[in-house]
């Protein structure tokens, strides 16, 4: 018998997964062939402490010094710059106050990054407190630590079939028996839910775009800062030698392997576009993935009141990596009882009874 068996193999389920490991035996199960496949293959790898609604900062605070030093680190200085236009000055404020950004002027932004162009680009401001994360290596070393507690990790493990029997016995390409279930399954959580029986908590998969573009002029990229337009109209980021451009849309949709919408892409780089000298010649590849948010925007962790044993790890949004060194604990905590260092307000913001009647 299991005691832990968890539903979805991107960050989600693999953290949970590694935190409840030291509390007995748990199972990972991943319907795809890789780890990671979905949300958690596709996601800009961005750590920014301020990004976020109020309890998803402090959920970022909380998992900083896990980013920051754990098994060498998963952090690399990326520094984070707020872009506005000439007709954005309201935005632009909003945005500096949100993020607690430094103002600085167009020409020491042009220092960092010289594509800005000056005839457009009228407000700026940077923020060195931004990193990006070593997802990958994340990812797998969750995997590992379930591997080293005695744990198991499997893919190609579709659920299509839940029931309960004084413990639970899923149905996948195999057949498993849990005391107690996680469901991890990103935009498919609530699907999961009803094949459980559970009622639905309201996910919605919002889809984001990404196209990958050559370095822009031939400029060398690697220590420009992720760029984020006004109101989040778009961003940028150095990959690799080249630029990933997101439009940065939430556009609702329904569960699937979610791909770019050429149409929105197009719009969001010219957003971009309009805001530096050299223009898009090429789009060399794009993708999109699903950011799942519940109702109020938040993510919904811990046991579900109608049945303890069936516990979520979902609606991580746009936040899933940043927030995943105390989401998880907080998961583990809340379903094995052991003491909760967050704030019990921030607890109360994030556990999922708050979305039950
Ligand atoms: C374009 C984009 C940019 C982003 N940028 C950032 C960023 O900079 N920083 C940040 O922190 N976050 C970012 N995110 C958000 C982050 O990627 C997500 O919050 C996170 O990956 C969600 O992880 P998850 O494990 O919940 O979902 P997923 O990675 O989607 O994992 C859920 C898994 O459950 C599996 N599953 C579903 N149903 C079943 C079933 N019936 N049986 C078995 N398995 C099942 C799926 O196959 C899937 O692999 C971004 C997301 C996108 C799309």
């Amino acid at each position: 018998m299991i005691d832990f068996l968890v539903i979805g193999g991107g960050i989600a389920g693999l953290s949970a997964g590694a935190r409840l490991s030291a509390h007995g035996r748990v199972t990972v199960i991943e319907a795809e062939d890789a780890l990671g496949y979905h949300a958690s293959g596709r996601s800009a790898a961005l750590f920014e402490e301020n990004y976020g609604p109020p309890s998803v900062v402090a959920l970022n605070k909380a998992g900083a010094a896990y980013l920051r030093s754990a098994n060498g680190g998963y952090l690399t200085p990326r520094g984070l710059m707020l872009i506005g236009g000439r007709d954005q000055p309201q935005q632009f404020q909003d945005d500096l106050a949100t993020l607690n950004m430094q103002p600085i002027s167009i020409e020491q932004a042009r220092s960092r990054v010289p594509i800005l162009n000056p005839d457009t680009a009228a407000f700026a401001a940077i923020s060195e407190n931004a990193f990006d994360i070593d997802t990958d290596r994340l990812l797998q070393d969750f995997a590992r630590t379930i591997r080293a507690n005695g744990g198991a990790v499997m893919t190609r493990q579709k659920v299509t079939e839940i029931r309960k029997s004084g413990h639970w016995i899923v149905k996948a390409s195999d057949e498993f028996e849990a005391r107690t279930l996680v469901n991890a399954a990103g935009a498919w959580a609530d699907e999961v839910a009803a094949m459980a029986g559970i009622a639905p908590i309201g996910i919605v998969p919002r889809r984001r775009s990404m196209a990958r573009i050559p370095a822009p002029g031939g400029h060398d990229v690697t220590a420009w800062p992720m760029m984020i337009g006004a109101g989040e109209r778009w961003y940028a980021k150095p990959d690799a030698g080249k630029l990933l451009v997101s439009p940065s849309e939430a556009e609702a949709t329904t569960p699937h392997d979610a791909y770019a919408d050429d149409m929105v892409l197009a719009e969001g780089l010219a957003r971009y576009e309009e805001m530096v000298t050299e223009p898009v010649t090429r789009v060399e590849t794009n993708w999109a993935g699903l950011r799942s948010f519940a109702p109020d925007g938040t993510l919904a962790l811990g046991p579900d009141p109608a049945d303890p044993t069936f516990v979520w790890s979902a609606g991580q949004g746009g936040y899933g990596f940043q927030t995943a060194p105390a989401a998880s604990q907080l998961v583990a905590d809340l379903t094995v009882g052991t003491p909760v260092s967050l704030d019990p307000d921030c607890v109360a913001a994030l556990r999922v009874n708050r979305l039950r009647p």
